[in-house]
């Protein structure tokens, strides 16, 4: 039986795992944390990504390894790599986790970004926003997830203010500055590629954040046209061959008139694909498990409509969330906590309309069971 080993055991390792038993692989999961979600699935090794020893453990148990959170840091993965093939290629973590150098690469390859500049003190993000323009972000160059290390400025005068948060909480970290780009809406493209160089790709998908946190992915993206449904395929395939990439790879984009600019990737299992567990013909985590173990690619095509709805800091009472009719639940078997995915829940449908009433009859559930305070607010992003 092979033996896929992942680095990280949160909730997209669960799924992984989920998706590749049933084809008679099995799962070895890494993780610092002893109550990771994956390890309710599989073995669960438990060390820092420091531990050689326990890397050692970890690698001697699998024949194959990959990720589910791609700030593995990269001398684990190195090390890895060093005694397993490592699927996608580490040398993608490198780019990923550090958005000035993710957005030079798109770059280089054609793929417009919004405008940005390395800023490594107030003078420097002084400087960026006058070249730039304001509105704009600055962000933490690496290890900002979910909204995290991130603040929005309106104009010059916000530079003093913005840099004394930033630099205050990420003390030495480097930022990026970013110009604001004015979009109508968020979409991602999520693709393939196989060992054998085979690519394929999923329709475009509609996001919808709120505080940071992505709240609902519906598939298809409504009224996308062929072209740009190529555009974000000629993305995705142009960083897929570059990185000689395999496996599932998100890309987060902004929309607007028919442009698409690319905002970051997840070289993993992305949050905005767990709809393709119902929606799709063959989910991401299956194509994934796929990529990985050298097999053919299943189809991407769509099971009629979807729209997948995360549960963030506390789940509704279960079988409330049974009760509504096309919707399909995941609960990670996590503790309930601010801010924290718990859980989704995909309703799939044979028309569009259909599916945008479960959403309605789910939000109001889910806005219901939660608690007065913060978490109330982001339960009810509307
Ligand atoms: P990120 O962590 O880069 O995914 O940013 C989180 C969210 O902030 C995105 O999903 C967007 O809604 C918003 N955002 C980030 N960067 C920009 C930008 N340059 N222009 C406009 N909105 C942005």
């Amino acid at each position: 039986m092979l033996r896929i080993g992942v680095l990280g055991g949160g909730q997209l390792g669960r799924m992984l795992a989920l998706a590749g038993v049933p084809l008679g692989v099995c799962f070895v999961f890494f993780d610092p944390i002893a109550d990771a979600s994956a390890g309710h699935v599989g073995e669960l090794i438990v060390g820092k990504y420091d531990d050689r020893s326990a890397l050692d453990r970890f690698v001697e148990a699998v024949d194959v390894v990959t990720y589910e959170f791609e700030n593995v840091p990269t001398a684990a993965a190195e090390y890895v790599a060093s005694r397993r093939p490592v699927w996608p290629p580490v040398g993608t973590l490198h780019i990923a986790q550090d958005r000035l150098r993710e957005k030079q690469f798109f770059n280089a390859l054609g793929i417009p970004t919004a405008p940005f500049a390395a800023v490594d003190s107030k003078e420097s993000l002084r400087a960026a926003v006058t070249e730039i323009g304001a509105p704009g972000i600055v962000k933490t160059r690496v290890l900002g997830y979910d909204g995290k290390g991130q603040v929005r400025l309106a104009s010059l005068d916000d530079v003093d203010s913005a840099w004394d948060e930033l630099a205050g909480a990420f003390d030495g970290v480097p930022l990026i500055y970013e110009g604001f780009v004015a979009f109508e809406r968020e979409l991602s493209i999520l693709s393939v590629r196989a060992q054998t160089g085979e690519i394929v790709h999923y329709p475009l998908v509609a996001n919808v954040h709120h505080e940071g946190i992505l709240r609902l992915s519906t598939a298809p993206a409504p009224a996308v046209d062929a072209a740009v449904q190529a555009t974000a395929e000629s993305y995705a395939t142009r960083v897929l061959r570059e990185l000689d990439y395999v496996g599932v790879l998100a890309i987060e984009l902004f929309a607007a008139n028919g442009t698409l600019v690319a905002n970051e990737m997840a070289p993993r299992v992305h949050n905005s694909g767990h709809w393709t567990i119902e929606g799709a013909e063959t989910s991401q985590f299956e194509n994934h498990v796929r990529a990985v173990c050298g097999l053919p690619l299943g189809a991407t095509s769509m099971v009629g409509h979807a729209a997948m709805l995360n549960l963030i800091g506390t789940i509704p009472p279960l079988p409330a969330l049974l009760n509504v009719a096309d919707a399909h639940v995941h609960l990670y078997g996590k503790r309930e906590a601010p801010r924290r995915k718990v859980g989704h829940v995909t309703v799939r449908a044979a028309s569009a309309e259909r599916v945008q009433d479960r959403v309605a009859e789910l939000r109001r559930l889910i806005a219901s069971a939660v608690p007065v305070g913060e978490a109330a607010v982001s339960a009810t992003f509307a």
